[in-house]
This record gives structure tokens, C-alpha cells and sequence, in this order.
């Protein structure tokens, strides 16, 4: 990267930064520094980031980025680098400021139901912690074993009880951010109402550590639910399982979970963990109740009569919550069971719910015109759908046919009225398509909100816009 027009070496950016925060973990060695090169998006290539630093406090926070100005050396916030669309990628010479070493839960205030937590705490940390006190933090990503609440926060994740509970962003009450010119802000406070001013919160929640850097949340926390009741709905077609979802959200439920899973994707999960799934069904829905006592059993019922209107071939109730337990984990490890098939690249489209089946159609349509496998998985109850494209290891056509797979996928979602990314984000990897889908003036805006606020454009450049 340049200092007025002149390439930092990444010995001169270390040096900086030992100078200046000689206690602070900071990662020189190339070797070290290329495990920070890359997230979980397969078909990336990113830059070697000229060095990797682990604050353990939002001053360190605040050094780092007065260095970056001083230097004009990009900025990368990076929490555990599971993103799915390049958003915590390296960038050649920059700066990637981890923030594992800043994984304190500060607070579970019960009476104010909201927990503050610093952006490295790992999301399943925070439901277990939360969870010891009879509360919730419903985000729950699929990968939130290992994902970070300030990479949740960064992309607005979602995950599986959105359908009910919605988006990171919908949790959230206040967050302490350091800005480009190193300034400290906090956008909210305890209130779960509070409407002074522009809503910061919101716009900096999603905006892929683009605008500003967290440092510290303020979450909103619900007294835990009971446990859940779990059905699995078996279908002869991938429309009558659209049709089903269609049906369940028409008929005004609001299930904690309601996720797909395609043949191929029940054939990979089967592989993997043997639980007895029928493997000739062409769809497979998930659907979870966790209404309080008879509450939960009349749910389900009435979303059993919408699948069996919709055409289910069978219909199974986990025996208990042990059983219900095994099945989330196998829904959720989906991904990885498709990944020892071969090659995968993930996708994340979304369209309205009652498009669901048209999108599932373009699926089928897109991966026979590609000659591409295709394993269709997701969050069906808000229309968000992963076909994860699966290709022979080491297959010399795939990045090829991932671009034409993708194009038609964007595309088809765009035409159903939806997006190109329901929870990922555009991050580096979609770059192109959000002037496609937003269009140039709503583009002007973004630029004319980011140049406001990061005018010398060091925050995670190259990323969104
Ligand atoms: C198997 C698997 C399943 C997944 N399932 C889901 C799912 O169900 N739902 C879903 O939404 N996602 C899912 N993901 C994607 C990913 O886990 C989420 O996007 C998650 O939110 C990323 O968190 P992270 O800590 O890994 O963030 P990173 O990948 O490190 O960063 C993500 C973005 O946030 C920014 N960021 C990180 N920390 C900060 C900070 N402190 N300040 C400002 N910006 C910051 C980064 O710059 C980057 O743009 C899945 C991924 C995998 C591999």
C-alpha cells in the first residue's frame, strides 16, 4: 500500500506498530500473516496482508487506525474469518486488525434483558453464557460455533431461527464504534426505544467494516423459550416443498425454524451423520416450534396441515429434544457434508417466501444448463437459499462455470424480485452485482454516506462498493 503515492513495505507498517504498541500481538512473518489471507470464500483470491495486529482494547483500536490514516494503509477488521463473500479477505500491504483477543463478555444485565460484549466473543459463547442465566441471544448463523459477533454484526448474519427472530441487526441496541479519523462513538445506549437522530446502529450493522470499526455491542437479549418441538416433512418434489413454505407463512405461523434441504444435500448429510433421512425424498423442510406448552404441538400441527396440502410423502416428529438436537446439528453442518463430496462454492440468494418454489425451479434449470451438481440448502422460511455449487476436486472448468452459475443465479433471484445475498453480503465478492440490483442512484447514495465518513477511503476498501 502507499504513503503519499509510496509503497509501505510491510516491515515499515510493523515497525509502526511496534513503535507504537509495543504490547500489542502483531503478526510480521509472511508465513503467519498468510492464514489471515483469505475467509471461507472458496473462490477468492486476496491480497497478503502487510501485517496482522490483536487488539485488546478499543484505544489500541483507535493507535491502530490513527497509524492507518497516517500511513494511508487499508484497514481490514477481521473477527473469525468465516464470512462467505471476501468481506475479512487480506488485502496486499494492508492492515488486518483481528479482534479474537477482544472476546469479553463485559455484561449480562438481567433487568435491562441486554448483554455487552466486545466483537471477538464467539456466538455460541454468548448463547451458552446468556443461556446459564434463562435468556436468549436468538442470531444463530450455522457456522456459530466458530463465527464472531463483531463478523455478525459486520454482516448483518442471519441463520437458522430468523424466520422468527430475525437478522443480527434486529438484536442489537447500541454500538461503541472507532471511526476513519480514529474519533469514538457510541450509536445507542440500554433503551429499547430510542429514535434521536439517525438510526447509526443500523446503518453501521451489515455495512462490512466499511464505514466504521466495532468495538464494543450492546445486544438485545428474550428470557429463553422452551425447548423446541422439531418435525421433518419429507416431499416428492422440490416446488411441493416451496409450496409448503408458501403455505405455512400464508397460514400465518411463524415457526422458530423452517429450513430446506434438497436431495442432494439429505444424500451429503446422510453420508455424514447416518440419521435415518429419507434419501429418495427430492426436499426435506425442518420445522421447529418453540411456542410455550400446548402452544408448540398446535403450531406444528397446523404447519403439518399446510405441508400435507402441499403434497408431503411423510411426515416425522423427533422423539425428543436429544434427537431434535442431532438433526439442528446436521442441518447445520450441511456445508461441510457437501464439502466431502468435492469443491464447493456457496451462494446466497434470496427471494420473496412465496417465490421460493420459482427460485428452487431456476435451481434445477441453472445447474442442467451448466452441467453443474448443484446441492440446494437453507433458510426457506425467509426465502434465502444456498445452492452450493459441488464440482470434482481439481476440475479445471470450474471457475469458469461458477461465473456463468452465478450470473444466472443473480439474475433469476433479481427477476423474482429478490437479491443476490441474503446474509453473506456483498463484500468483495459480489461487487458487481449491487449497482445491478439497487440500482446507480441508490449506489450514489452508499458512495456519497462512505466518503462522508471515510474520506481518505482506508476502511475495507474494495468492499460493498
Ligand atoms: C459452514 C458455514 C455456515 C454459515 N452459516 C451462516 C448462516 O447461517 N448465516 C449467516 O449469516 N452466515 C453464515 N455463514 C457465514 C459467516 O459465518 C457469517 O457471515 C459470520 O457473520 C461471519 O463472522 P466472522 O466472525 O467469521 O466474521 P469475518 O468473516 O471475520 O468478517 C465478516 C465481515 O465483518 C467485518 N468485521 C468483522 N469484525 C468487525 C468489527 N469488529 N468491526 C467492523 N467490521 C467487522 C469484516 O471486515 C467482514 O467484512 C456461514 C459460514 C460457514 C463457513
Amino acid at each position: 500500500m502507499t504513503t503519499h503515492g509510496r509503497p509501505i513495505s510491510a516491515d515499515a507498517l510493523g515497525a509502526a506498530i511496534g513503535a507504537r504498541l509495543p504490547g500489542v500481538r502483531l503478526l510480521t512473518d509472511p508465513l503467519d500473516r498468510e492464514a489471515y489471507r483469505l475467509d471461507e470464500t472458496a473462490y477468492l483470491s486476496a491480497g497478503l496482508p502487510g501485517a496482522v495486529v490483536f487488539p485488546t482494547s478499543t484505544a489500541d483500536v483507535v493507535e491502530l487506525v490513527r497509524i492507518a490514516a497516517e500511513l494511508r494503509v487499508p484497514i481490514v477488521p477481521r473477527g473469525a474469518g468465516t464470512g462467505l463473500s471476501g468481506g475479512a479477505a487480506g488485502i496486499e500491504g494492508g492492515l488486518t486488525i483481528a479482534f479474537s483477543a477482544m472476546d469479553r463478555i463485559l455484561e449480562i444485565d438481567r433487568e435491562n434483558l441486554v448483554a455487552v460484549v466486545q466483537p471477538g466473543v464467539i456466538n455460541a459463547d454468548l448463547k451458552a453464557a446468556v443461556a446459564a442465566e434463562g435468556l436468549f441471544y436468538p442470531p444463530d448463523p450455522a457456522s456459530y460455533e466458530s463465527c464472531s459477533i463483531g463478523g455478525n454484526l459486520g454482516t448483518n448474519a442471519g441463520g437458522l431461527c430468523c424466520v422468527k427472530y430475525g437478522q443480527t441487526r434486529d438484536s442489537v441496541l447500541s454500538l461503541e464504534v472507532v471511526m476513519a479519523d480514529g474519533s469514538v462513538i457510541r450509536t445507542g445506549g440500554k433503551n429499547v426505544k430510542d429514535v434521536a437522530g439517525y438510526a447509526l446502529t443500523h446503518l453501521f450493522v451489515g455495512s462490512q467494516g466499511t464505514l466504521a470499526i466495532t468495538t464494543e455491542a450492546t445486544l438485545r437479549l428474550r428470557p429463553a423459550p422452551p425447548p423446541r418441538l422439531t418435525m421433518l416433512a419429507f416431499f416428492a418434489t422440490l416446488e411441493a416443498a416451496g409450496a409448503a413454505v408458501a403455505g405455512i407463512a400464508a397460514a400465518g405461523l411463524t415457526p422458530a425454524t423452517l429450513e430446506l434441504l434438497d436431495r442432494f444435500t439429505i444424500g451429503a448429510v446422510e453420508e455424514m451423520n447416518n440419521l435415518g433421512l429419507d434419501r429418495t425424498a427430492a426436499a426435506m423442510l425442518m420445522i421447529e416450534s418453540d411456542m410455550p406448552g400446548v402452544a408448540a404441538t398446535e403450531e406444528l400441527e397446523r404447519a403439518e396441515a399446510a405441508c400435507r396440502a402441499a403434497g408431503a410423502t411423510d411426515l416425522v416428529r423427533a422423539a425428543d429434544a436429544q434427537e431434535a438436537d442431532l438433526l439442528r446439528q446436521a442441518r447445520r453442518a450441511a456445508h461441510y457434508a457437501l464439502e466431502r463430496l468435492g469443491d464447493v462454492r456457496m451462494e446466497d440468494v434470496g427471494v420473496p417466501r412465496a417465490r421460493v418454489p420459482d427460485m428452487l425451479r431456476a435451481i434445477e434449470r441453472i445447474a442442467a444448463k451448466h452441467d453443474v451438481q448443484i446441492g440446494t440448502f437453507g433458510h426457506a422460511g425467509d426465502g434465502n437459499l444456498h445452492p452450493d455449487l459441488v464440482f470434482e476436486r481439481g476440475d479445471p472448468t470450474a471457475e469458469a462455470k461458477t461465473e456463468a452459475v452465478k450470473k444466472d443465479l443473480y439474475q433469476a433471484a433479481l427477476d423474482l424480485g429478490g437479491t443476490v445475498t441474503g446474509e453473506h453480503g456483498i463484500g468483495s465478492a459480489r461487487l458487481e452485482w449491487l449497482e445491478v440490483q439497487r440500482g446507480a442512484d441508490a449506489v450514489r447514495v452508499m458512495r456519497a454516506i462512505k466518503t462522508a465518513l471515510d474520506p481518505l477511503g482506508i476502511l475495507n476498501p474494495g468492499r460493498v462498493l
